[in-house]
């Protein structure tokens, strides 16, 4: 059975998280530790960056697993 896909919001932007499709590159670990971070239950924190090195971060993913859902307005 395909695992849910997770959201993770700040008031500026959103961060979508697909399991299923996750090919475990650890790309996001490395680039922006302070924002995913395994260890944790909610592994993905938006606010502890600026949305901008999210919005970087995401787009570094190589599977398409992490999406940006909502993107700050300016
Ligand atoms: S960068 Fe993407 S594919 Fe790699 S671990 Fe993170 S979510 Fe998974």
């Amino acid at each position: 059975m395909p695992k849910r896909k997770q959201h993770y919001a700040t008031d500026e932007i959103t961060v979508t998280f697909d399991p299923n499709i996750c090919i475990h590159s650890a790309e996001c670990l490395k680039t922006l530790p302070e924002v995913f971070d395994v260890s944790k239950k909610r592994w993905i924190r938006p606010e502890n960056a600026s949305a901008g090195k999210v919005v970087e971060t995401v787009d570094r993913c190589p599977s398409g697993a992490l999406r940006i859902e909502s993107e700050p307005n300016e």
